[in-house]
């Protein structure tokens, strides 16, 4: 879709209203959304006809406005929950996660999807071979009781970072919503007062409706950051531009493919140019 805008904008010689107005049409068709596609063609008349470069800086302009490196406090100890909707990556990008994480931590992953034990037997399956500690249970069906088996289970282990893949659930399920804010108050209590590091992970490939899964999710726990997974197929990547601009939520990182080395840290001027220039992969 942006290639049509690029061959569009190369074909004019100048802009006019009736240009600006494709030039949006064709950003909302790649799913930017229609005010983020206002704010992306911002100055571009003024721009001695450069948009394309001009469009580029307004993306990236965008982007840094919600942009913060993924960071994990200088503590004891620390847990990351991993949250979202059903299908969205949480288990593949936890393992991910774990292996990306893996040289300066020592990890415990904790299987803590209660509903489906295939998500705890591809967790062991993927990350003990790599010398990764799984924690799970088959016998407990509340994830917080998983959690804090983990805990005392990280202690003996020496782990210093705990990674919690919880169950997908969607917004509108509001007692599997309250489960997650048990788990959390579970991660407090039993790691001496310290906060999770809440990271929604949302799928590339759903559009727009992630901006409300943020929202949602951010009603009953504090969301520190996104990741956005299936970016291979990057049909729909203008959804991250609208998620940066309407939520201000950080994205911490992006994957692109099913292997566990799919996953790197988002960099803004990179998605840039290759949302302009394609393909993500
Ligand atoms: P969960 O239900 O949120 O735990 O989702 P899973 O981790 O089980 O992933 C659901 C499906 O999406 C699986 O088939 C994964 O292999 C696939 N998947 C996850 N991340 C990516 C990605 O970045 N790219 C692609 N192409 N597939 C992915």
């Amino acid at each position: 879709m942006i290639k049509n805008l690029l061959s569009y904008l190369e074909k004019r010689k100048s802009i006019d209203a009736e240009t600006m107005e494709e030039i949006v049409r064709l950003l909302v068709r790649s799913d930017v959304g229609p005010k983020t596609s206002r704010l992306l063609v911002r100055d571009i008349t003024n721009s001695n006809y450069k948009p394309i470069e001009q469009l580029k800086k307004n993306i990236i302009k965008i982007l840094h406005e919600a942009n913060e490196q993924f960071v994990i406090p200088e503590q004891e100890s620390n847990t990351i929950l991993m949250v979202g909707a059903n299908g969205a990556g949480k288990t593949t990008t936890t393992a991910k996660l774990a292996v990306y994480l893996k040289k300066n931590h020592q990890i415990t992953i904790v299987g803590a999807d209660v509903f489906r034990a295939a998500a705890r037997e591809q967790l062991i399956a993927l990350l003990e071979p790599l010398g990764i500690n799984v924690f799970t249970s088959f016998k407990h069906n509340d994830p917080s009781a998983v959690v804090y088996e983990a805990h005392k289970k990280a202690i003996t282990n020496n782990s210093n970072l705990l990674i919690v893949d919880t169950a997908g659930r969607l917004h509108t399920n509001l007692n599997l919503m309250a489960e997650l804010k048990k788990i959390k108050d579970t991660v407090i209590k039993f790691s001496k007062n310290r906060l999770p590091i809440v990271i929604l992970v949302l799928d590339g490939t759903s559009g727009r409706n992630g901006i409300r899964q943020v929202a949602e999710f951010s009603k009953v726990l504090e969301v520190n950051g996104l990741i956005v997974t299936k970016l291979d197929g990057s049909a729909k990547a203008g959804f991250i531009l609208e998620v940066a601009q309407i939520t201000k939520k950080p994205i911490f990182f992006i994957c692109n493919g099913e292997e566990l080395s799919d996953l790197e840290p988002f960099n803004p001027e990179n998605f840039a140019e290759i949302f302009l220039e394609g393909p993500f992969k």
